[in-house]
């Protein structure tokens, strides 16, 4: 099969790229590097460089590739950044979908997966969360991938098109192979902040908040491997060629840890001591977000391979500190 994948560059797109190369398949990559980065795409996927809004560029490789699905991961992350500039969000992700799903449907490209996120539920009142559950985000970000996920719905009633929406819970971990990882320099999350910090390169990690309603007070997250991730795109590639219907799934192992739980298990499995400093609350987290991967695992027969928080920061690690290493 021949694939197009946005954002291939990027984190969890450039996993893809070799998840999809590793059984075979052919991927070409379109990437504008403005946060992904160039050394991080396969050597055997086709690189282009450019927007995966530039429509016109899109409906080319899409014909000189013969590409058969698309995998949309080309956006923006950085849900502050997302509340400062809502329309570069609104722009960079829901405007450059929508170029993006319209020179698929024109070039006859019948099979999209879409990469979503648990921000479309906002502060989900029930756990674990469900797809049914109502989606009320509650930033910028979380509005232009759920607007994504509208469009796609509006256009596979009105085309002949297929999509498979994957809403992400926290990604975290790197590839067990060591050809990849998270390399963004301004990255936020939890697992990677823990990581640099065990290695001295932040001060401390800061605890945002520790009077959450939770275990013990902190933030509680359901942490997947990048891996089993990309393996779940797999089985969604599969499901649409196998003419599978539309479908909006959660992914996510079904458990959280607290942020206390993380900063533990960094220090016992690096061998060093995460620094840390208690900080307020981070304005609009919720305390403890958990998916109910069910349906993924129902309709995909998805067996996740790395449900272990110990691999996922060992993996982290790893990456972590062959980055900048000398
Ligand atoms: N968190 C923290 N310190 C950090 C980064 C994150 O205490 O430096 C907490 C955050 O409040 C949340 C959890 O860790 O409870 C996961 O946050 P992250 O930014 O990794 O992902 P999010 O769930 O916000 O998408």
């Amino acid at each position: 099969m021949s694939v197009l994948v946005t954002g291939g560059a990027g984190y969890i797109g450039s996993h893809m790229t070799h998840a999809l190369l590793d059984r075979g398949d052919d991927v070409v990559v379109i990437d504008n590097l403005a946060t992904g980065v160039r050394a991080l795409v396969a050597e055997r996927a086709i690189f282009v460089h450019g927007n995966a809004g530039d429509a016109d560029l899109v409906g080319k490789v899409l014909k000189e590739h013969k590409v058969n699905a698309v995998i949309h991961f080309a956006g923006s992350v950085v849900v502050p950044d997302s509340v400062s500039d809502p329309l570069a969000y609104y722009g960079n992700n829901t405007q450059t979908s929508r170029n993006l799903i319209d020179a698929c449907i024109k070039a006859g490209v019948d099979r999209f997966v879409f990469s979503s996120t648990a921000a479309v539920y906002g502060m989900p009142e029930v756990m674990p969360v469900v797809e049914a559950s109502p989606t009320v985000p509650i930033n910028p970000y979380g509005r232009s991938k759920l607007m994504t996920e509208w469009m796609l719905e509006d256009a596979a009633r009105a085309h002949d098109f297929r999509y498979v929406a994957l809403r992400y819970f926290n990604v975290a971990g790197a590839d067990p192979k060591g050809r990849t990882g998270q390399s963004t320099p301004r990255a936020t999350h939890l697992i990677k902040r823990a990581c640099q910090a065990a290695l001295g390169r932040v001060e401390a990690l800061d605890i945002f908040g520790t009077d959450y309603p939770t275990k013990d007070g902190t933030g509680v997250r359901d942490y997947i491997h990048v891996s089993d991730l990309a393996n779940a795109h797999v089985h969604a590639l599969d499901h649409l060629e196998m003419g599978g219907e539309a479908l909006t799934l959660n992914c996510g192992y079904g458990h959280g840890f607290s942020v206390r739980e993380v900063v533990d298990t960094v220090s016992r499995v690096v061998g060093a001591r995460v620094p840390t400093r208690e900080v307020p609350r981070r304005a609009g987290d919720p305390a403890a977000v958990v998916a109910d991967p069910t349906r993924l695992k129902q309709l995909f027969q998805w067996q996740p391979k790395h449900d272990n928080l110990d691999e996922i920061v060992k993996s982290a690690f790893a990456w972590e500190r062959r980055l900048n290493s000398p």
